[in-house]
């Protein structure tokens, strides 16, 4: 039937032994690269084969925040070898134009871009591919739900109501069709004090806030990462962050964990 045919080109059935990750997040700015990176490493530490495909073709930073920033290989001029960091590999829209160039193509060609990502790139196996998305409910997003019905989906949230309010819609767009295949990472959940040791809930009117979110949506929240000085300064010089510091690290265990569950 038409169905089956549909089902057969879907992009997953480019990986049928392997758990599609796809992290999105309402707004820019929340983490969900920075988190996209540091899940990769920590699922790689664990001794998984890891791959990731940066979706948000406009507004790339995966290269830069992986510290991957190596042209991948072009063989015959059809697939390429993808960069590979500790133990993942990765591919970007930012590793075949420079930073500043600037990029104005309409639904379908990122359609193409994205699905090249998918079929013409020398994975090997992969235990599990990470995809970050761009920012939002847009077109990536619906063509990523729709190619990738059994990915899991992570939504990527500050505590801040500007931004989980806007989450709540890509939530409830991704809880239709993921039943329990779906959680919430918070990030930025507050920052400890170097001086006085407390909790400061910089973002946050209420400590509970992206919980209360998560459970109006019915789904999990996977774990709380803090605002941490360490988190950005790594990030921007593309070291990752979880192989450097114990106790982030221990924060996205923690996370990966409930997420196999
Ligand atoms: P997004 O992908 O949602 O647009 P990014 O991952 O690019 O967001 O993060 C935005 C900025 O915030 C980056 O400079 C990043 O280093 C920083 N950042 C992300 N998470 C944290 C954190 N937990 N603590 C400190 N800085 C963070």
């Amino acid at each position: 039937t038409a169905n089956e045919s549909n089902t057969e080109q879907r992009w997953e059935g480019f990986f049928p032994n392997t758990k599609v990750i796809a992290i999105g997040s309402g707004k820019g700015g929340v983490g969900k690269s920075t988190v996209t990176a540091n899940l990769a490493f920590t699922l790689a530490n664990m001794g998984y084969k890891v791959g990731v495909i940066d979706a948000d073709i406009y507004g790339f930073s995966l290269p830069r925040i992986m510290g991957m920033t190596e042209q991948p290989e072009l063989i015959d001029g059809k697939s390429i070898n993808p960069p590979e960091k500790n133990g993942v590999k990765m591919v970007s829209m930012g590793s075949f134009v420079n930073e500043e160039q600037p990029l104005a193509w309409r639904g379908p060609v990122l359609h193409g871009i994205l699905e090249q990502f998918f079929r013409d790139v020398n994975w090997g196996e992969l235990d599990y591919l990470l995809l970050d998305m761009p920012p939002g409910t847009g077109d990536v997003a619906l063509t990523v739900f729709q190619q990738l019905p059994k990915a899991y989906f992570v939504l990527v949230t500050t505590p801040q109501a500007t931004a989980y309010n806007v989450s709540i819609r890509l939530g409830l767009l991704a809880a239709q069709t993921k039943k329990d295949n779906i959680g919430v990472i918070e990030n930025m959940a507050y920052f400890i004090c170097d001086k006085c040791s407390e909790k400061h809930y910089i973002f946050g009117d209420t400590k509970d806030a992206v919980k209360n979110m998560a459970d109006k949506l019915g789904i999990p929240v996977l774990g709380s990462i803090p605002l941490r000085t360490e988190i950005r300064s790594l990030s921007d010089s593309g070291t990752p962050v979880v192989l450097e510091n114990e106790e982030i690290a221990e924060d996205y265990k923690t996370i990966a964990n409930n997420m196999l569950e």
